[in-house]
């Protein structure tokens, strides 16, 4: 069930579940239950457990406590090719 964002006049603004069929205008403040009136706002975006959401999550997570590291990577050794045939391949 989605939330919807209502502002009301005293206690500012808050947000309430309802089902997207019956989204009300008003809903009661849940603090001083005055009526408030819905607010119109952009859509929360979920991406939950895809790969671009944890990469936008780790993104987001590094710029506020980048990870330290003690030593350089380690070096990657790439493989060589002992058939001859790949020799007359391109090269980059
Ligand atoms: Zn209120």
């Amino acid at each position: 069930m989605p939330y919807y964002e209502f502002r009301c006049r005293s206690c500012g603004s808050f947000d309430s579940p309802h089902p997207m069929a019956a989204v009300p205008d008003v809903s009661p403040c849940p603090v001083c239950a005055d009526p408030a009136p819905r607010r119109m706002t952009g859509g929360a975006l979920l991406h939950t457990g895809s790969t671009a959401s944890r990469l936008l999550d780790a993104t987001a997570r590094t710029a506020e406590q980048p990870a330290v590291v003690t030593a350089p990577p380690a070096r990657t050794t790439t493989r060589i090719s002992r058939n001859p045939l790949h020799r007359k391949l391109p090269r980059p």
